[in-house]
């Protein structure tokens, strides 16, 4: 059986890698009437919200043809995306470029439309907004602080000091999400930047030198000061927020005695999977779980044993 993807995964997407080699290729393919750009201003994407308030689901705008060059050539930067269905796709840039696209959309913070996209809209933007969120914070090399440039379709930039010349590739940084167990009960924690009510997984950032389980075990006992034994893991999910990839695990308490870190955590709690049932949790608003379209929410799902958890399919 095939498990269902998370959200922003990008299954759908060929991103025909061997391609971005080509720089001849990568200009027949921005200069053809089939490719579509998908405009990034900052971290926003240009998003169809008009038909929300009616019940109306929000579209991805990509630009083609006349408009969709014209904005290509005013962008800094231009990314091979890859494609959909034989159709190229390019992330262009256009932060701080007056460019006349307010009639087609508006630019949103993905994360707040993202769960109401369609699944392959929402993969093509989160890509899309994480390489151009990289280049513009990699304009200058790290090693010798030169500027450098974009090669290989966008997906790598090379310093411009001849006698440095290094290579820097897209960073994405991966963050370890787990559901921590014991017996009937399961841990969630409220952080500290939560909205009023909402229990989460405890989540946090791989260290150098770490193995995915050394973390989560870390994390666990930084946030909570619990042991962790079998850490199983379930599933991953990009979340290029700015720049990180979810790899989501369940892992097995000790025992149940727990003391929260207040640095990282505002409180934390253990939930009976009696408790966590819909008709039984709290209607005041004082309880409730991350959105369905979250990995988090998953690993709940997961644990509680309904089977789908917050599947996005095709
Ligand atoms: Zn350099």
């Amino acid at each position: 059986m095939q498990r269902p993807r998370n959200p922003y995964s990008s299954a759908e997407i060929d991103r025909a890698s061997h391609e971005r080699e080509n720089d001849e290729r990568m200009i027949e393919l921005a200069s053809s009437g089939a490719a579509r750009f998908v405009p990034i201003d900052s971290e926003k994407n240009l998003v169809k919200t008009s038909d929300i308030k009616t019940g109306g689901v929000p579209e991805a705008v990509f630009l083609h043809g006349m408009t969709g060059r014209a904005i290509a050539n005013a962008a800094d930067t231009q990314v091979f995306l890859g494609y959909v269905e034989g159709t190229p796709y390019f992330a262009v840039d256009v932060t701080g470029k007056d460019v006349p696209l307010s009639e087609l959309g508006e630019f949103v913070d993905l994360r707040q439309v993202g769960a109401l996209l369609f699944a392959r809209e929402g993969s093509i933007l989160a890509y899309a907004r994480g390489m151009t969120y990289w280049h513009r914070r990699h304009r200058y090399c790290g090693v010798c602080g030169a500027t450098t440039k974009v090669v290989r379709g966008g997906h790598v930039r090379q310093c411009t000091n001849e006698n440095c010349k290094a290579e820097h590739f897209p960073r994405t940084d991966p963050a370890v999400i787990m559901l921590v167990h014991h017996g009937d009960k399961c841990l969630l924690g409220r952080g500290k930047h939560f909205p009023r009510g909402m229990h989460s997984t405890l989540a946090g950032f791989v260290e150098p030198g770490e193995s995915f389980e050394d973390a989560v075990a870390r994390e666990v006992y930084e946030e909570v000061k619990v042991r962790v034994n079998n850490v199983t893991y379930r599933s991953s999910q990009p979340w290029p927020f700015p720049a990180s990839v979810m790899i989501g695990f369940h892992a097995e308490a000790e025992s149940l005695d727990f003391e929260v870190n207040e640095t990282e955590l505002e409180a934390a709690r253990w939930m009976s999977r009696e408790e966590l049932q819909p008709e039984n949790l709290p209607k005041d608003g004082s309880f409730f779980m991350p959105r369905r379209d979250s990995i988090a929410r998953r690993l709940i799902e997961e644990w509680l044993g309904h089977e789908a958890g917050p599947s996005i399919s095709g």
